[in-house]
């Protein structure tokens, strides 16, 4: 008998399980390298500009021609890849990487990516970003079948489909294996003939490639590739599978059919980094342009525009300039702040926001001020913030979003917290505005959201991204939540696994 709570450590149901500080968090980032000496130290430094994708846990698997070699630690990539010796564990000319969020901090180094195997056609390792909304159906069937499972990741499901398939090379049964699979994924694996990168049929998360003289390169976002110092090629397609050899061939395959494509815009509002570029716009820009719509969609009569920062800089001074309204930095982010810390428990008032954020007070005293952030997840910091503006003397505190109410939780690889826990479920803006306490509150439309990512407006009939976690319209079917809250209507009843 399957245990029906068996779990996984971040999977579609297991939102907002670590994450205790009002952000939405990126659960990975990944890496790619083909054609380089040292492959692991390209790895290294572009899983660091990866950083802000997943900052728990990295790994590196390195594959010299003969053998692959892993390692994988806890905590930053700096930390855990910047001596030789570490480097040195890991040598060849192709290296795979990963940075990971971890919504559940006990499964330890097991889930750390890239996950490997050795299968029938050799060793196969995989770095994933995104989630397995089907991972659990699947699990379910695999082990009934006997597979045993080493990790509690959704990414290993697609290790023992591909292990399982009845194809005859490794390519088909990597096809055979997507087939199956639901949600989002982009993907790099290695295999003893070379490197493989595909994106989900969607695109639901990014996957970009690049060329560093005659070496390949894969990452999450461009940005990894100018700090290696590869030139920007192109994204990889929505539902693309592109092969390379030992020898730098390239092979591009498109096996699931041409979709449209439906990749996360909360990407340029707030995950990726602004430095990037994503679907060939700038996301810094693209920022900017969401402050810019915001500003003429819900003006304020105020004296100083200020960024929560630092995330919400881009589209603060978006805002400003369209108002006209002096951009200031009103609060200051210590860049020194811990995960850890022991909490004064005595009435050390809002002491965890102003550990990382503190007003300036000398600017704010007397002003009335429009705060701009990039969201609103639980709203208990947004509250703080707000009372800190006030414990420093503005006069009004107009609160101004860069997103539109993010009410539902994601299921693609985003740490959401469950949907009661978010405040745009549960109240209409006029009470959030209540609750966090600002003179007003104003989000950004979709309408203006898609505007400001280029588009004339959302196409309600076939949205141009994925914006599930604003609008609630999924892009792929939740299996795995459908089975969860219908237990005695399981998509697939255990009773009938063959
Ligand atoms: S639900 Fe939101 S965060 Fe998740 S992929 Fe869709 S747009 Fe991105």
């Amino acid at each position: 008998m399957i245990s029906q709570n068996e779990d996984f450590d971040h999977a579609p149901w297991d939102v907002g399980g670590g994450s205790d500080d009002d952000k939405l968090h990126e659960e990975c980032g990944i890496f790619g390298v083909l054609g380089v000496r040292d492959a692991a130290a390209t790895a290294a430094l572009g899983l660091h500009a990866l950083q802000h994708r997943g900052q728990e846990a990295v790994g590196i698997t390195s594959f010299d021609g003969q053998e692959f070699y892993s390692r994988k630690g806890i905590g930053h990539v700096a930390a855990n890849f910047s001596n030789i010796s570490a480097i040195a564990e890991l040598p060849g000319t192709m290296a795979a990487g990963h940075v990971r969020y971890s919504t559940t901090g006990g499964a330890g180094l097991r889930n750390v990516q890239p996950l490997f195997a050795d299968l029938a056609s050799g060793g196969f390792a995989i770095a994933h970003n995104g989630n397995i909304s089907n991972a659990m159906f699947l699990k379910r069937d695999l082990v009934r079948k006997g597979a045993i499972f080493q990790s509690t990741s959704d990414t290993e499901v697609i290790i023992h489909l591909v292990a399982t398939s009845r194809y005859p090379t490794l390519l088909d049964r990597f096809v055979d294996a997507l087939r199956l699979v639901e949600g989002a994924y982009s993907l790099i694996c290695m295999t003893p003939l070379g490197m493989i990168a595909c994106r989900d049929p969607l695109g639901i998360r990014p996957l970009v490639m690049g060329k560093m003289g005659d070496a390949i390169v894969f990452a999450s976002e461009t940005v990894a590739l100018d700090v290696v110092g590869a030139d920007f090629v192109r994204e990889i397609e929505p539902g693309e599978l592109v092969q390379v050899d030992l020898d730098g061939n390239l092979s591009s395959h498109h096996p699931f059919g041409k979709t449209d494509a439906r990749p996360c815009i909360f990407e340029h509002v707030y995950f990726s980094r602004p430095d990037s570029l994503m679907g060939g716009r700038s996301v810094y820009q693209v920022r900017k342009e969401i402050g810019a719509q915001l500003a003429i969609e819900s003006p304020a009569d105020a004296d100083l525009v200020i960024p929560v920062p630092d995330s919400g800089v881009p589209a603060a001074l978006g805002y400003a300039q369209a108002s006209g309204i002096p951009f200031e930095l009103g609060i200051i982010r210590s860049h020194y702040v811990g995960r850890t810390f022991i909490q004064p428990s005595d009435g050390a008032r809002n002491a965890d926001v102003k550990r990382k954020h503190n007003a300036n007070r000398a600017l704010v005293a007397g002003k009335r001020i429009v705060l701009i952030d990039d969201s609103i997840v639980r709203g208990t910091t947004s509250m703080k913030i707000v009372q800190m503006m006030r414990d420093a003397g503005a006069s009004e505190v107009h609160f101004r979003v860069a997103s539109p109410p993010t009410e539902h939780s994601c299921f693609y690889g985003v740490d959401t917290p469950e949907r009661s826990k978010l405040l745009a479920a549960r109240m209409d803006v006029k009470a959030m505005a209540e609750f966090i306490h600002a003179d007003s509150l104003a989000f950004v439309s979709i309408d203006g959201l898609y505007r400001a990512v280029g588009e004339a407006q959302r196409n309600s009939a076939r949205p141009q991204y994925c914006d599930a976690c604003f609008s609630g319209e999924y892009p792929t079917r939740l299996t795995d939540l459908a089975d969860r809250e219908n237990p005695d209507q399981l998509s697939f009843p255990v009773d009938k696994v063959a």
